[in-house]
């Protein structure tokens, strides 16, 4: 049998799906070149349809905090599918993880399970507007909320408040009704408030914002956005997408003792498969169909399978210490790249909190804000990121993704990941 190559099957693919692939940033636009069609992922590494092997640091963009097919996870998976997927009743595994996730969580109450981070954000935002009546939402720029259109939003010019879509087929009117702010800038949110600050239903930020680079806040900045929400009576929304079990048991409001109205979480919370979930206090948590009148819904939401994955990994995390064990491999991993690093020409900065890490080369401080972030440090990036797939070290096809650890990498991994560094950043010196 003849294997088709990466290229032949970006070739099909492209014919039968809209860039050849199904989330835009799988096509390798920013970096150029051929994906790679992934056949199988085992541990720390996985393999594509050519059989090139691939010690992996993007984990799926977070969710696979175990390693991939963990024997663990895959056996509940297996178990519970061979009882049925789905049955549009409610099962025992909703409880036990909606348990599980409130126990974990400061201030959780009740969640309420979705499939995917995105309808996480979209249906707390609903809630939020439901339960206080108001419209205005407040965002950051630099944070991703996944792609409903209220959060596909981006900063208005000069001194118009008023948010522009970011995305072709948001309506202006929409988008008129979201705030887009800096992050770091108490000055603004204060200027806002006072404007606005009886109108606006909700702020949502990534406590951990890592998607645009990993932007970690000063705790005085989230500090300031809880006193001024409760102060204006409006919600304070946590998207710990990635976040969530993933920095701290409790996510980003454990890390910095901070406990927002809601929370939102996906990626790790489903163990691999599709799940989000959004979660408050019970008096909040009340205006959710069909105990209130905010309505939400999934033909698929806390199927048994998507639960027994999410539990099983929740359950081997709390056993394997795993918030302790990914914090001493991160510590480590700082160390092996300033020491494989040291004397290179290039500027750069690892940024990490946990086991989550990003690589910046641009000149200065870690940037805590979007306006900090250096397109030139970008151009860098792209022959670096060749070099290290050719490498079999796979990074994310983006200067601005952070990276991941899991539980199945190890000291030699990591030990690897610097010297593999250093060589790319060689080889690629101009
Ligand atoms: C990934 C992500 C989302 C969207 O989740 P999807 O499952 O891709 O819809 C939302 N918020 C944050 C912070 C994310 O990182």
């Amino acid at each position: 049998m003849t294997k088709e190559t990466n290229a032949a099957l970006y070739e099909r693919a492209r014919r039968s799906i809209p860039g050849g692939v199904n989330s835009p940033v799988r096509a390798f636009r920013a970096v150029g070149g051929t994906p790679r069609f992934i056949s199988r992922g085992e541990g720390a590494h996985i393999v594509d349809e050519e059989g090139n092997r691939y010690l992996d640091f993007m984990n799926s963009w977070g969710p696979l905090i175990l390693g991939h097919a963990h024997p663990e996870v895959i056996e509940a998976i297996q178990n519970k599918a061979a009882l049925g997927t789905t049955f549009g009743a409610p099962c025992r595994a909703e409880i036990e993880l909606a348990e599980a996730v409130i126990a974990a969580y400061p201030g959780l109450e009740q969640v309420r399970f979705v499939s995917s981070g995105t309808e996480a954000t979209m249906s707390a935002i609903r809630l939020a507007r439901g339960a206080t009546g108001r419209d205005l939402i407040v965002k950051f720029s630099g944070c991703y909320h996944g792609h409903a259109d209220h959060l596909l939003v981006a900063a208005g010019s000069g001194l118009v408040t008023a948010g522009q879509p970011s995305s072709a087929g948001v309506p202006k009117d929409f988008a008129a009704l979201t705030r887009v702010l800096p992050l770091d800038a108490e000055d603004k949110l204060r200027a806002l408030f006072a404007a606005e600050g009886s109108r606006i239903a909700a702020v949502i930020i990534e406590p951990v914002p890592a998607n645009n680079g990993l932007l970690l806040q000063r705790k005085e900045f989230l500090l300031t956005l809880r006193k001024l929400t409760r102060d204006n009576g409006a919600l304070l929304i946590f998207d710990e997408v990635i976040s969530g079990f993933r920095v701290a048991k409790g996510g980003a409001a454990e890390h910095y003792g901070i406990t927002p109205d809601l929370a939102t979480f996906g990626k790790v919370i489903g163990g691999g498969l599709p799940v989000g979930a959004y979660g408050g206090s019970r008096k909040l948590m009340a205006h959710i169909a069909p105990e209130g009148p905010v309505y939400q819904a999934g033909t698929l939401s806390g199927n048994p399978v998507a639960m027994a994955a999410g539990l099983a990994t929740l359950r081997i995390l709390e056993r394997e210490k795993a918030w302790e064990r990914l914090e001493v491999l991160g510590a480590l991993l700082e160390k092996e790249v300033a020491a494989a690093l040291a004397g290179v020409e290039l500027p750069w900065k690892m940024t990490r909190i946990g086991s989550i890490f990003w690589l910046s080369f641009q000149e200065g401080d870690s940037p805590r804000s979007a306006k900090a972030l250096d397109e030139a440090a970008g151009a860098r990036f792209k022959p670096l990121f060749h070099a290290m797939l050719e490498r079999g070290v796979y990074i994310p096809p983006s200067a601005f993704e952070v990276m991941f650890l899991s539980l199945a990498h190890t000291p030699a991994h990591v030990a690897h990941f610097a010297q593999t560094l250093r060589d790319a950043i060689a080889a690629t010196a101009t």
